[in-house]
């Protein structure tokens, strides 16, 4: 078997609060003088039975408080690309909260200077290239995410894109329609979870009112042909995260998982690990996973090409790691 953890790749849906380990949790919350409402790594780890998406979110909020300083989140990135670079990762659109890290009193400058400094070391340690993109956690009201934009404005340079994360059900696209036009005003890229939980209804949204570039997750748009067309014939490329998806029961099992019929449909589909701590494996683990759905070693190939088919890397870094892809399939 071919060793997928060499294929090069771009990781385009991870959020970096999502690859906090338990062991770091309770190590940063000794260090900040945070109680976590756990009695140790073990009792933690022994949560992660997930009934649906809102279960995993109220223990992933619990563990993000541990999350105080800039030193914490540049360790938590780095800690993140010692495993990305060890799964072959060479660029990265990394998703984060600052809404959620507001309410610990964390302001959004302390998150994205320790951000990018983990970034910078990715860079020269790995070579890792890639930025951050900031989400919109939809569950919080609207006013707190037309705060942050203009908090992050002065930033917007600095940063790739805006997202849009958390609970889905009961919060429609729609809601954030004049989030996501302040956002393309300061040029930022657009993207949105969609169709993870629900209807495509919400993936129809996603692209129409708040014109996102990417959908993240996207797997329920099998339900619908005619969005399945409108994806394939645009190109509009979808971040689907298969571990995720079992593991919060929106597929019943691996061998359920909707992957073949997005390719199939001809849908620009990419592999990701979503919150890889908490969801059973990293982005390799991913891959792996698709690999025992059937997908055969060129397949692998051109879902790792679409990665970065469907980053926002410049034209010259995609093009660099698209003949990093070519090599690694013609000589697997
Ligand atoms: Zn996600």
């Amino acid at each position: 078997m071919t060793d997928l953890r060499t294929l090069p790749k771009a990781e385009l849906h991870l959020h970096i609060e999502g690859t906090l380990e338990p062991e770091l949790a309770f190590a940063l919350a000794a260090r900040n003088g945070v109680t976590l409402p756990f009695a140790d790594v073990d009792d933690l780890r022994g949560r992660y039975d997930f009934e649906d998406l809102q279960s995993f979110l109220d223990l992933y909020y619990a563990c993000m408080a541990v999350l105080r300083t800039e030193r914490d989140f540049t360790d938590l990135a780095v800690a993140y690309f010692e495993q990305a670079a060890a799964d072959g990762v060479r660029h990265v659109e990394m998703f984060f909260d600052p809404q959620v890290h507001a309410t610990n009193g964390v302001p959004v400058d302390v998150v994205i200077d320790g951000l990018q400094a983990g970034f910078a070391v990715a860079a020269e340690r790995f070579g890792i290239t890639g930025g951050l993109i900031v989400c919109i956690v939809r569950d919080h009201p609207v006013a707190s995410a037309e705060a942050l934009i203009e908090a992050i404005a002065p930033r917007a340079h600095e940063l790739l894109g805006i997202g849009l994360d958390s609970a889905e059900v009961g919060y429609p696209p729609s809601l954030f329609e004049g989030v996501f036009r302040r956002a393309a005003e300061l040029g930022l890229h657009r993207v949105a979870h969609a169709g993870e939980e629900a209807p495509p209804s919400y993936v129809w949204e996603a692209l129409r009112l708040l014109a996102v570039e990417r959908v993240d997750h996207g797997i329920r748009s099998v339900d619908d042909p005619d969005l399945l067309a409108h994806l394939a014939e645009h190109r509009v490329p979808l971040t689907v995260c298969p571990l995720s998806n079992v593991r919060l029961q929106a597929v019943p099992e691996l061998a359920a998982h909707p992957l073949r019929r997005l390719v199939d449909a001809g849908v620009v589909a990419t592999i990701n690990s979503d919150d890889p701590s908490y969801f059973g494996g990293y982005i390799g683990d991913n891959y792996a996973a698709v690999a025992s759905l059937g997908f055969d070693t060129a397949e692998l190939a051109q879902l790792a090409a679409n990665s970065i088919e469907a980053s926002f890397a410049d034209a010259a870094r995609k093009a660099d790691l698209i003949a990093q892809v070519r090599a690694w399939a013609a000589s697997a």
